[in-house]
């Protein structure tokens, strides 16, 4: 059996505009540490400060996975790839990000570029390898630009991450696994609106039929439902271990185990 530890770290649990605007919760994406491959992902604002704050080390990166270029994915991915280079002086780590955030309204600036030992482009059903850890992007998302979820796989465990998407059929079929981590934006569904909410967060759930279930990006009319108040609630629902994330939370993937 593998000894060597999960771990996602959350730097911040808000999503989209407003949440991120007025800090109602941070920002900052997620520290992955799988099996001691350290990978961020979804640099949002504030993630040089939170990561930190919380004693994670960017010259520890492996490597820095964008899901796709809105700011509050992206907006400290520049600083946090100068972060990882020791400000370009250690050419090192990889990239992943699709094809537009390099593109017209680029978010990653040329002179960083070169900083990276590798960039990746995103594609549907790629498959990727960062040390011990393989990922895949299965499915393209139907978002307001070009977004990719992730399907990661270490030694001991398997971990889905739904990201900013509309819901559309079949969505849930691509990413079974013990772990689901899923950006729910709002509580009820709102159209038009290319973001999941809680309701339909159930039915994927139900598909997928997680281990456990971590709820994150939450949006203002989410927050205003206070998710870490109603998790045993939604947990007794479904008859799952469901959890909000909480700023600062590390989750260790150990608890799939004991649950
Ligand atoms: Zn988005």
């Amino acid at each position: 059996m593998d000894t060597r530890k999960d771990t996602i770290r959350f730097l911040g649990t808000g999503g989209a505009r407003f949440t991120v605007a007025r800090q109602l919760l941070a920002s900052g994406g997620a520290w992955l540490n799988l099996g001691g491959t350290e990978i961020l992902f979804d640099p949002g604002p504030g993630c040089l400060v939170y990561a930190i704050k919380y004693g994670c080390d960017p010259t520890r990166l492996s490597g820095i996975i964008l899901s796709h270029k809105h700011l509050d994915h992206s907006a400290d991915i520049n600083v946090m790839i100068e972060a990882m280079t020791e400000g370009g002086r250690k050419k090192k780590g990889t990239v992943y990000a699709p094809a537009d955030a390099f593109e017209d309204g680029a978010v990653i600036l040329p002179y960083v570029r070169s900083y990276a030992d590798k960039i990746e482009l995103l594609s549907e059903g790629g498959e990727y390898c960062l040390g011990d850890v393989t990922f895949r992007t299965p499915v393209r998302h139907i978002h307001e630009v070009e977004t990719y979820g992730f399907t990661f796989r270490t030694p001991g465990h398997n971990i889905s991450w739904i990201t900013d998407t509309k819901l559309f059929d079949g969505l849930a079929m691509h990413y079974k696994a013990d772990l689901l981590v899923i950006n729910v934006l709002c509580y009820e569904h709102r159209f038009p609106l290319n973001h999941l909410s809680l309701t339909e967060a159930k039915q994927i759930i139900r598909e997928i039929k997680p281990r456990v279930t971590l709820l994150t990006h939450f949006g203002v009319p989410m927050w205003k439902e206070k998710p870490w108040e109603i998790e045993d609630r939604i947990s007794d629902e479904m008859g799952m271990r469901v959890i909000a994330a909480r700023d600062g939370m590390v989750f260790d993937l150990d608890e799939i185990d004991r649950v």
